[in-house]
């Protein structure tokens, strides 16, 4: 299957600080870096037009719009007959999209790795916060699953709000345990919703809610490789550039979208 990659620039909805709007045109640039070579691990080549088609970055107003705005560019990729990759934009971005992805995949398991739930209810007067995408997402039966990877910042509420919603969380400590229960999704559509704030800050400084104790670069490689089933869409959200060091995360983003091309491109 070919990758359609889509630039969402929009983090009207971060509760802390701004920033990642301008992470797509970064995350691009890390991808054509002429210091690598445009092959992921398995010697797929994610820059072949054939293997990756950029439809650009969605078209936001900066109204109240945006969220059907972003709704409707990953519609219209999924309709071109490609599996959707988003660059971010903050974790706000990922309810809109799955709205698009549940539509043409109903039934779709979620895989999340992040340092955060993101199930809080209405995080600070805001339903669309970052905090909150999962919340709306499996209220709305958005996901029939969903596996949570790399929390460490849990409160009570997002804790009752799991089981509220049956969500399997994993801490990094049990990240092989998370990798079969991956496996064990089995057959049938997967997206992907990947927070650079998963990682370990050591890896990935660029962000802006700075969580240490997260997961590697090689287990976020092993998670994406893990992904069983039809890999229909993933996002990578929350790189902060204004936080980054030498561009260090927009590498590692970039890292991570040649092994999410190269997934999709072997299919399953
Ligand atoms: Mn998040
Ligand atoms: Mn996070």
């Amino acid at each position: 299957m070919r990758t359609g990659l889509l630039g969402v620039g929009w983090d009207d909805h971060s509760s802390h600080a701004r920033g990642p709007a301008r992470a797509p045109a970064l995350i691009r640039a890390a991808l054509h870096d002429p210091a690598g070579n445009p092959f992921a691990a398995d010697l797929t080549n994610v820059l072949d037009p054939d293997i990756l088609h950029d439809h650009g970055d969605c078209h936001l107003a900066g109204d109240a719009d945006d969220a059907d705005r972003i709704t409707a560019a990953a519609a219209a990729v999924l309709e071109s007959g490609d599996a959707l990759l988003t660059l971010g934009g903050d974790h706000a971005v990922t309810y809109p999209i799955l709205r698009a992805v549940a539509a043409r995949w109903p039934g779709v398991r979620i895989v999340h790795v992040d340092a955060h739930p993101d199930l809080y209810d209405d995080f600070e007067g805001d339903p669309l916060s970052h905090a909150s995408p999962f919340a709306r997402i499996m209220e709305q039966g958005l996901a029939r699953r969903l596996l949570q990877i790399g929390i460490r910042a849990d409160t009570p509420h997002l804790r009752a709000q799991a089981e509220r919603f049956g969500v399997r969380t994993y801490p990094p400590d049990d990240i092989d345990t998370a990798l079969m229960a991956i496996a064990a999704l089995g057959d049938g559509p997967v997206y992907l919703s990947f927070d650079l704030d998963g990682l370990d800050p050591a890896f990935a400084p660029g962000v802006n809610h700075h969580e240490p104790g997260g997961l590697t670069v090689r287990e976020a490689l092993r998670i994406i490789d893990a992904l069983p089933g039809q890999l229909v869409g993933a996002d990578v959200v929350e790189l902060a550039p204004a936080r980054d060091v030498n561009g260090t995360t927009a590498t590692v983003a970039a890292r991570l979208v040649k092994q999410i091309v190269a997934r999709i491109h072997r299919g399953g």
